[in-house]
C-alpha cells in the first residue's frame, strides 16, 4: 500500500493528465461519430446525391401494336423457310397493320445499308452501349445517316426487302445490340408473341 501511495504522490499528476487526454479523445470521437451519422442520414434523405447514372433511356415499341411472327432465338437454331435451313434468329420479326417503323428511343442514325440478304437496314445508336437495328425496310426512308432521332420518330416502313426472310412477307426484322452483343429485345421492350 505504501508503494502505491508513493507512486500516486510521485506520478498522480501524470495519471490525471493521462486520464483527461483519454476522456477528451473519447468525447471528440463521440462528437465526430454523431456528425458522420448526420451526414449519412442526410444523403439518404436526398436521393439526388445518390444518383450515379443520370442517363436513363425510355423506350417505345418499333411498331404500333406489333405481332411477333418470329421470336428471338438467341443461339438456338430456328427453321428459316426462305433459305430452307436452320439458323439462329438473333432478332424479332414483327408485323403491324400500318407497317410503320419507329425509333425505340432517342439516338442518332449510325448507318443505313442496303443488301440483298437483309434489305434496307437502319442502325440507331443510343446511350448506354445500346444500338437498335431495323431490317427489311422499304428503301424510302424518313431519316438519313447522322440524323438525331427522338423516341417514336418514324424511320420508314416495313417491307419484304430482306432476301433471307422474303417468305415472311412485309415485316420488320428488329435487333437490339448491347455492348456489341445481340440481345433479346424483350430485355428492354415488351414484345409478346400473338
Ligand atoms: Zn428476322
Amino acid at each position: 500500500m505504501n508503494k502505491i501511495k508513493l507512486f500516486m504522490k510521485k506520478y498522480g499528476y501524470y495519471c490525471m493528465v493521462g486520464l483527461l487526454v483519454v476522456a477528451l479523445g473519447v468525447t471528440i470521437g463521440i462528437v465526430a461519430g454523431t456528425e458522420d451519422n448526420k451526414l449519412v442520414s442526410n444523403s439518404a434523405d436526398n436521393p439526388v446525391i445518390s444518383v450515379t447514372n443520370p442517363e436513363v433511356l425510355s423506350f417505345t415499341l418499333p411498331m404500333e401494336n406489333p405481332s411477333v411472327v418470329k421470336d428471338y432465338s438467341g443461339t438456338e437454331l430456328m427453321w428459316n423457310s426462305t433459305l430452307a435451313w436452320w439458323e439462329a434468329h438473333e432478332g424479332m420479326d414483327l408485323t403491324s397493320d400500318n407497317n410503320m417503323v419507329f425509333a425505340i428511343a432517342d439516338g442518332e442514325v449510325l448507318s443505313i445499308t442496303e443488301d440483298s440478304l437483309e434489305g434496307t437496314k437502319v442502325v440507331i445508336k443510343h446511350s448506354n452501349g445500346l444500338e437498335s437495328v431495323y431490317g427489311s425496310l422499304n428503301s424510302d426512308l424518313k431519316i438519313k445517316q447522322g440524323d438525331k432521332v427522338k423516341k417514336g420518330d418514324q424511320i420508314g416502313t416495313a417491307s419484304d426487302t430482306a432476301g433471307n426472310e422474303q417468305k415472311t412477307g412485309a415485316h420488320l426484322h428488329f435487333e437490339l445490340i448491347e455492348d456489341g452483343n445481340k440481345i433479346d429485345p424483350n430485355n428492354y421492350l415488351e414484345l409478346e408473341p400473338k
